[in-house]
């Protein structure tokens, strides 16, 4: 299969801008070469064909797709058919001279530690753990009193999960900036950071970043192996299934683990290649790429995501996506991605955000990507303000209750804070019923929640275990203090466990209880 790498250089040396193949430098034999191309799919089956294929599909437009290949998959793609055309070959003899005039992972550590020196009582800096060559996984955390558990949902944004991909990073740089030195002059920003937790992780794959390339060190797509649905999980993390993150890449485990300690409403991550706001799902079994295959919350993702696109002008008048959002699927499936993992897993809405068609622009038009994105940052982050927002509390002791908050008639469950009881569940104009179920408690129910648009819905909730009298045991004695209270006997407490008015129910689930 190397008849056809000949051609491929000649190709390669044909077309302007194209570095010097790393053969003809003398770079070692074992290092990879990465062929990123654009293949025109002659017809429909070798479109449908390279869809369903193992290659690394990075855009889709119309029979174009740009593709990651190898040598042998740059081969395979030729005898297909495909008109191909090199962009760029990737490997590290140019790495460090192509990077510069972007943020590296040294500027991101030394920016960092000054901010947690200058803004103590504003953010803390932390590392996820490190990538494969060793580099830091660096994150910070920015709200008042950082610390202390408060009834704040927490956004993330996390970028250059692709390393040759940088431009979310410069936006994170610019937004941490932002944020820390306005709090307390900018009254919205002010406001904004009473609010809302932001977390930050500004380059997910700092080895691909510094080698130049989309890969980690270990050549692996780090957005194509996430845990996947169905194969990997079918539940979520809540409900007691495994992490999977043993034997993950090392970058991704740690973002996984991450997303586990921690609690997130709502979550974005940053590409370039394409000008798109890309929502779930990226794959549904049974629904073929190119088709789209909508979540649960179709029209709440719809809506998000034009939260981002329509602060963006560029995105919202892109001529490839009508107003700048695309569902993952019908754009093309991927498995093994973050966003659909951090959905359907972690119960956290996720989308992906393509902020550039030239995945590198001249480092001189970062501060206009930061002027074209920063009111779609915070119009994107302010979403996780929409919906029904609440604290759920022990009914005895007022302990914050890890659970899981469901919408009747919709299958994709939000969970709470098990710190501070908090959950914030996204949701448009309607009427909800809503449930909310945790390990030990019985279920409460709470139908008929209006949400009129602009601020959450506030919906507190107290759950019971059974121990009506808190005296640490759930027994007959709980269950007569019911059976009272159903009865109409004047009593001091409240009876009603399950949210749907005193009623022969609550006697149920209190019986079910003292038998467990
Ligand atoms: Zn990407």
């Amino acid at each position: 299969m190397e008849i056809n790498f000949f051609k491929i250089t000649v190709i390669a040396l044909l077309l302007p801008g194209i570095p010097v193949l790393a053969d003809a430098t003398g770079a070692a034999d074992d290092v990879p070469k990465i062929y990123v191309v654009e293949a025109d799919a002659p017809n429909q089956a070798v479109l449908t064909a390279l869809l369903n294929s193992d290659f690394t599909i990075d855009n889709l437009s119309g029979n174009t797709l740009t593709l990651y290949l190898d040598a042998d998959e740059y081969n395979q793609v030729m005898h297909m058919g495909c008109s191909v055309r090199v962009i760029e070959i990737q490997s590290r003899v140019d790495a460090l001279t192509k990077a510069t005039g972007y943020t590296t992972p040294d500027d991101i550590a030394s920016l960092f530690a000054q901010y947690a020196e200058t803004y103590p009582e504003l953010c803390r800096v932390y590392t996820l753990g490190q990538s494969v060559q060793g580099r830091e996984l660096w994150a910070i955390k920015i709200t008042p009193a950082p610390d202390v558990p408060a009834d704040k949902p927490a956004v993330k944004y996390i970028a250059t999960i692709h390393g040759d991909e940088p431009i979310g990073t410069e936006l994170c740089m610019f937004f941490a900036e932002e944020l820390l030195a306005e709090y307390g002059v900018d009254p919205y920003i002010t406001d904004f950071l009473d609010r809302t937790i932001i977390w930050l992780v500004p380059m997910m794959n700092p080895d691909g970043f510094v080698s130049y390339m989309r890969y980690n060190a270990n050549y692996v797509d780090l957005n194509r192996v996430f845990p996947a649905y169905p194969d990997d999980f079918t539940g979520t993390w809540f409900d007691g299934e495994p992490l999977g993150d043993a034997g993950r890449q090392p970058e991704v485990a740690h973002i996984m683990r991450w997303s586990a300690t921690n609690h997130f409403s709502l979550s974005a991550n940053f590409h370039s290649g394409a000008l798109v706001v890309n929502y779930p799902y990226d794959n549904e079994p049974g629904i073929p790429s190119g088709t789209e295959a909508p979540s649960p919350d179709d029209s709440l993702f719809q809506y998000i995501s034009l939260q981002y696109a329509m602060h963006n002008p560029p995105m919202y008048n892109s001529e490839v996506f009508e107003q700048g959002i695309v569902n993952g699927s019908d754009w093309y499936s991927i498995t093994g991605g973050m966003m659909d993992w951090n959905y359907r897993f972690m119960g956290c809405p996720e989308v992906t955000i393509e902020l550039s068609d030239t995945k590198r622009p001249l480092p001189s038009s970062i501060p206009q990507f930061w002027a074209d994105n920063r009111d779609a940052m915070y119009a994107y982050a302010e979403t996780a303000h929409i919906g029904i927002r609440g604290v759920i509390r022990d009914r005895n002791t007022e302990a914050p209750v890890w659970a899981k908050i469901l919408l009747a008639g919709n299958t994709q469950p939000v969970f709470s804070n098990a710190d501070f009881g908090n959950y914030h569940r996204l949701a448009l104009s309607g009427a909800y019923d809503l449930s909310f179920h945790a390990e030990d408690y019985i279920s409460y129910h709470v139908d008929n929640v209006m949400v009129n648009g602009g601020t959450a819905t506030r919906v507190d909730i107290s759950m019971s275990d059974g121990d009506i009298n808190g005296d640490g045991v759930r027994n007959g004695a709980d269950v007569q203090m019911v059976v009272d209270a159903v009865l109409g006997r004047p009593v001091s407490y409240n009876a009603d466990v399950d949210g749907r008015g005193l009623s022969a129910t609550d006697i149920q689930a209190v019986i079910n209880k003292t038998a467990m």
